[in-house]
């Protein structure tokens, strides 16, 4: 999990091959003179935003822990990476392990000359984020993705282990189902050719390197 100032044309190739890219503010960062770097899902994530924060949080966070889990490179920026991108990240580190957002904004700051206490100036801010680290829970990972898997009537399924879909593994318990006589491919544009709409409960689990660059991306 890397910080960073704005990815832009001229400083691109110095940025880790991430498959997630989180852009703290409202705007694509083509908007601000930026880029998506190669490959990477963009998630815009408002970290400064009042009223946009928290609902773009709920569906954040369970694609950066599985895309930790599964060892994907994410790269969180605002402009200069010291201030919104600071508290977005020292969100995330609290809540992976487990300390406190002071603790958290800490580590990062001995690390990267950051100003979170600067961004916690705005106090409606603070306050969400140390709320946020209490209320986000770690739960456990799903299986990394190893295929794709549908029927002629199913939704397009992600594999989780030997044809069973991701949307249907069970963490607890072997009585996962299965699909009756699936196609399967390992091939994305295979997968895709089937022409099948995604099944989102499958997408809810995976890693960002998973997700549909097409459809799922913004
Ligand atoms: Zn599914």
């Amino acid at each position: 999990m890397w910080l960073a100032g704005l990815p832009t044309a001229a400083n691109k190739h110095r940025f880790p091959p991430a498959t997630l890219q989180i852009a703290c503010f409202t705007e694509r960062p083509e908007e601000r003179n930026g880029v998506v770097l190669p490959n990477a899902l963009l998630r815009r994530f408002p970290v400064a935003v009042a009223a946009e924060r928290a609902e773009a949080w709920k569906e954040l966070w369970p694609l950066v822990l599985q895309s930790l889990y599964c060892g994907e490179v994410i790269v969180t920026h605002c402009i200069a990476g010291r201030h919104r991108a600071g508290g977005a990240s020292a969100l995330i580190r609290a809540v992976m392990m487990g300390e406190t957002f002071e603790d958290a904004s800490d580590w990062i700051a001995q690390r990267r000359d950051t100003d979170v206490p600067g961004f916690c100036r705005d106090k409606e801010a603070a306050k969400w984020l140390q709320e946020t680290v209490k209320n986000t829970k770690r739960r456990d990972r799903w299986p990394r993705p190893s295929g794709y898997l549908a029927t002629p009537r199913s939704a397009l399924h992600l594999q989780g282990f030997k044809l069973v879909p991701l949307c249907m593994h069970h963490q607890k318990t072997d009585k996962a189902q299965r699909l009756t006589d699936p196609m399967f491919t390992e091939d994305g544009d295979e997968a895709v050719a089937w022409d099948r709409p995604w099944c989102r409960a499958c997408l809810a689990r995976a890693p960002a390197s998973w997700m549909p660059r097409d459809a799922g991306s913004e």
